[in-house]
């Protein structure tokens, strides 16, 4: 028998590639039917045949705050109302830039100077990437096997997300000469960035990284990494990118820098991107740095970029509605729920028998099938992959959401109370054990 969902997927198939428009919402790799989504509330969303899931995607990030809030909502009604677009500067963009810049801080120290805004966390890394490359005149990139940062030609290398999902060495499309100036390493692997950096230190632009690594699965850097890469990537002349899309303004009010930070390991990255949170579900990212790099944008500099509704006004009232709303409760809320949960994901397999592990990066986390957490791509994909299919689907049926491939990390908001709690954690016994007879 077949539902509403089927009856669009097998429409939408007609009319876009693979039904989707990004490749992971397709199902490839836990197979079945993609729930089409009607609406969302809090911690909770509907799909089109009225069935109503517990969400642990959360839009892949965005909805710190649970999915339409009520303030962000009227926020983007007003803006609406005062115009959808005008390719002009607006005073809101103005309130964002400042608000991300006085966030990212700790103490005295304070990385975001000037901020740009985007459209897409895809053109946030491109636009970093094409700034270093300008500030140094070198063209290198160097990045880590399994990080994910958007879709541009250079940065589709053994990436995370659907490149990893799918088991794609790259992109084809990507001209080779393009390809060859991007230098992939191993995650977690400091030898590795002291031999990249003996060979070709002087030809190198800047390091790219996931503030924590969160597309292939979710793999902290190991303490001392991240601060590393920065001291590195400066006695070369190269810049740190710190890739915060996806944890910016989720992990911590100041992202995973600002939770680095706080537990002392002191580095400073040179330009930061932003994307999903600072959005507040609208499609808004940013770049951020010092003036002095920063600066050389155009208008102001020889860098190239700009974009038809980059600052779009319903997009910057989402993120200063949702950047505003987003307090240390906030914060506090969506931790304990993730301890909760890594406890009782944990314990579910335990005791279903399944080897696992349970990955953390402040309250990002997931569930790798191998005994002992991933430190980088090669043992991220060394795991029994294929128990993750059994274990989503009868999570499904119970009633939870989850992100459909084992390699994305499973994100909670603040509008997760008791009752989605106690859900979710009364799904995970029988997911377990469908994993285990998988
Ligand atoms: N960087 C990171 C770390 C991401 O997780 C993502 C998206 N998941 C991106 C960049 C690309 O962002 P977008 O999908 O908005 O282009």
């Amino acid at each position: 028998m077949t539902d509403r969902n089927d009856d669009l997927f097998a429409a939408a198939r007609a009319v876009t590639p693979g039904g989707v428009n990004s490749p992971v919402r397709a199902y490839g790799s836990v197979g079945g039917t993609p729930r089409f989504l009607a609406s969302a509330s809090g911690a909770r969303v509907t799909d089109a045949a009225g069935n109503v899931y517990v969400d642990l995607v959360a839009s892949w990030g965005p909805a710190l705050l649970g999915h339409a809030h009520p303030e962000v909502v009227s926020a983007v009604q007003d803006a609406a109302t005062r115009g959808l677009s005008f390719g002009a500067p607006t005073e809101g963009e103005v309130e964002l830039a400042a608000l991300i810049a006085e966030r990212v801080r700790f103490g005295e120290v304070r990385p975001v100077e000037r901020v740009r805004l985007v459209s897409t966390g895809t053109e946030a890394t491109m636009t970093a990437i094409r700034l270093a490359r300008g500030a140094t005149g070198r063209d290198l990139l160097v990045k880590f096997a399994g990080h994910y940062h958007g879709h541009s030609d250079g940065l589709l290398a053994q990436a995370g997300s659907g490149v990893a999902t799918m088991a794609l060495p790259g992109s084809a499309g990507v001209p080779a000469p393009i390809a060859a100036q991007t230098l992939v390493i191993g995650y977690n692997d400091p030898d590795a960035l002291d031999t990249v950096f003996a060979e070709h230190g002087d030809r190198i632009a800047a390091v790219i990284v996931e503030a924590s690594a969160a597309n292939m699965g979710v793999v902290a850097p190991v303490p001392g990494f991240n601060k590393l890469i920065a001291d590195t990537a400066h006695e070369h002349g190269a810049l740190m990118i710190l890739d915060e899309v996806l944890t910016g303004f989720r992990v911590h009010p100041a992202g995973f820098w600002g939770l680095q930070a706080a537990a002392g390991e002191d580095y400073l990255p040179d330009i930061i991107t932003f994307g999903k949170v600072v959005g507040g579900g609208m499609p808004l990212a940013a770049l951020g740095g010092r003036a002095e790099i920063m600066d050389l944008l155009a208008p102001l500099g020889p860098v190239y970029q700009a974009g038809t509704l980059s600052g779009n006004p319903l997009s910057v009232a989402a993120g200063l509605a949702t950047l505003r709303l987003a307090t240390t409760e906030v914060y506090e809320t969506i931790d304990a729920a993730s301890a909760r949960l890594v406890a009782a994901l944990g314990g579910a397999l335990t005791e279903a028998g399944v080897v696992h592990s349970v990955a953390k990066a402040g309250n990002l986390f997931n569930a790798s099938f191998r005994a002992s957490a991933p430190r980088d791509y090669a043992e991220a994909q060394a795991q029994d992959s294929f128990r993750y299919a059994p274990f989503f689907h009868s999570m499904r049926e119970q009633g939870v959401a989850l992100p459909p491939s084992v390699f994305e990390a499973w994100f909670l908001t603040a509008a997760h109370g008791e009752e989605e709690m106690r859900l979710i954690e009364a799904a995970l016994p029988a997911a377990a054990r469908a994993a285990a007879d998988a």
